[in-house]
């Protein structure tokens, strides 16, 4: 490709930069790898969350490792900022790409390596979707347990980069819990281990520092996680309750009874009545909160804590207790559960998806603090939570065509997010911060910290090439935001980047 003799400067200057940075890749790609022209790019222009996009200047697709350490070093070369992508489900804008940089499309490395049934081990390609790992196990009755309700799309490298959850993590853990080995290239091309196979690996924890790192510090090149047996049987009770705060304190009641459920999960009347069309759950409409509290094990383990579990929930103001009567109707429960966000996309144009967490005995009042915002803010919200780990989904519906509303949505979030902080909670529990939440990260932590932050960042990235921009703001950003906080009369180092 070459820039057209009668460019402008100004977008000579970037055709010309596109054009060296993708004739440098085709030398080292097929050419139906390399992808600049806006028809071709579009497609990539925003994950999950979609109120934020940008057009990419260079899509690669490598097919093999060899071909990332090349792009990496062609691009750290050129000192081209580079953006890795999995499936683009993030709801947090975290591969939302770079305007001047290559987004690094690695769903073409989706090969299962091995597995290893005795072992109970697999050990994937990063672009291996989170199901089709349990669905390779199956045959030999193990499974990889954490679920995000995207499992059907989101790939294995995409659950690293954000530590993703799912409805079963409150028993079975998070992706950190689950995954016994990475392996990725630095953003130099230079390939490192994280983990082990072997338990207890020696030195600093690595590992839980790439896992939720949200694609700043390595691409993610191959993931070894673990699997685990499928239980004998689930059951999942369905319990009705008059208000959401007796909803929130039937969670704490449950975990507080010694009780760890398999699934633990609240949806508010607006959320049951926003998916009971779409997913024919069978939900109680009426109620004005449900939980979904599941139980597995063996046949005898199931029926002691399903017995246990409508105690507590009956003793804590359940109005009505449910429970699957075989493993159909328990798979539709959840169904229901797992489509709530596309149920939202059938009710408005569209919706943003909040991911705070606050401590499970504050559930109740939380709700009641969002019931206000939606007066205030003049918009819908119905709620989902993986109750179980205080880990909230409020869904704020809004058009944004109308820039009023757009507006509206995004203080409405930015609240919630405050929010979680000032209860105690934080402003993730499993979607990362991306682009979305990098303001609230100024609420969430101070300088000395975001400072150390920083430090990792350049430990790994020296040149900050590699998703920059994303998910830790720079400390000039919170003093602009208004919320630089220094500790202990420590002051932010003065050579950290102004970005
Ligand atoms: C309908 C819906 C339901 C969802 N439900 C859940 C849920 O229950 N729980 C949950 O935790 N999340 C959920 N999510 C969010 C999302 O699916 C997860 O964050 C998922 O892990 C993203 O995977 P992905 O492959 O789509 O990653 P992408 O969106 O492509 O990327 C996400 C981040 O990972 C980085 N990344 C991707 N691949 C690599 C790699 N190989 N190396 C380094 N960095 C990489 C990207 O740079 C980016 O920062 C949901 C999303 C949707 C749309």
């Amino acid at each position: 490709m070459n820039a057209p003799a009668d460019l402008p400067v100004a977008q000579r200057t970037a055709v010309d930069r596109q054009s060296t940075v993708a004739n440098a890749l085709l030398e080292i790609l097929p050419s139906a790898s390399v992808l600049w022209k806006p028809a071709d790019t579009r497609p990539y222009e925003c994950d999950g969350l979609s109120m934020f996009r940008q057009l990419p200047m260079v899509v690669v697709l490598p097919e093999t490792e060899a071909q990332i350490v090349a792009i990496l070093r062609i691009c750290s070369r050129l000192e081209v900022p580079v953006v890795a992508r999995g499936a683009g489900t993030s709801l947090s804008g975290g591969s939302m790409p770079h305007g001047e940089g290559v987004l690094l499309g690695l769903a073409r490395l989706n090969r299962i390596v091995s597995l290893d049934p005795l072992a109970r081990t697999a050990v994937v390609q990063p672009g291996v979707r989170n199901l089709a790992i349990s669905e390779a196990a199956a045959p030999h009755g193990l499974y990889y347990a954490p679920d995000p309700s995207s499992q059907i799309a989101c790939s294995i490298g995409g659950n690293v980069a954000e530590n993703s959850g799912g409805v079963h993590c409150l028993k079975y853990g998070l992706t950190v819990h689950n995954v016994l080995r990475v392996r990725g290239l630095t953003m130099s091309g230079e390939p490192v281990d994280f983990g082990s196979e072997a338990p207890d690996c020696p030195g600093l924890d690595l590992l839980a520092l790439v896992i939720g790192s949200e694609g700043m510090l390595a691409v993610v090149t191959e993931v070894t996680v673990r699997l685990i047996p499928k239980p004998q049987l689930a059951r999942v009770i369905m319990a009705s309750f008059d208000d959401v705060e007796t909803a929130g304190d039937a969670v704490a009641a449950i975990i507080s009874a010694g009780i760890i459920p398999a699934g633990l999960e609240m949806m508010d009347r607006q959320a049951t009545r926003m998916v009971e069309p779409f997913a024919k759950a069978g939900y109680d409409l009426d109620a004005a909160a449900i939980l979904l509290c599941e139980s597995d094990g063996t046949p005898d383990e199931v029926a002691d804590e399903i017995a246990h579990m409508e105690a507590v929930l009956g003793a804590a103001g359940a109005k009505r207790l449910v429970v699957s009567q075989d493993e159909k109707e328990r798979l539709v429960y959840w169904a229901g559960r797992k489509n709530a966000f596309p149920a939202a996309g059938r009710v408005s144009p569209d919706y943003y998806c909040m991911d705070g967490t606050i401590p499970k005995k504050r559930l109740g009042e939380m709700l009641k603090a969002i019931q206000a915002m939606e007066d205030k803010y003049r918009l819908r919200c119905p709620n989902v939570f993986h109750a179980g780990d205080g880990n909230l989904h409020p869904l704020i519906l809004f058009d944004a065509n109308d820039a009023d509303e757009l507006q509206r949505a995004e203080a409405f979030g930015a609240e919630i997010l405050e929010l979680c902080v000032a209860l105690g909670g934080t402003i993730t529990g499993e979607h990362g911060v991306g682009v979305e939440k990098i303001d609230q990260m100024c609420v969430q932590f101070a300088a000395p910290e975001l400072a150390a932050f920083h430090g990792i960042k350049r430990a790994f990235d020296p040149a900050r090439l590699l998703n920059p921009d994303k998910g830790i703001p720079s400390l000039h950003r919170c003093a602009e935001f208004g919320h630089l906080h220094v500790h202990h009369g420590a002051l932010p180092h003065p050579d950290l980047p102004r970005f």
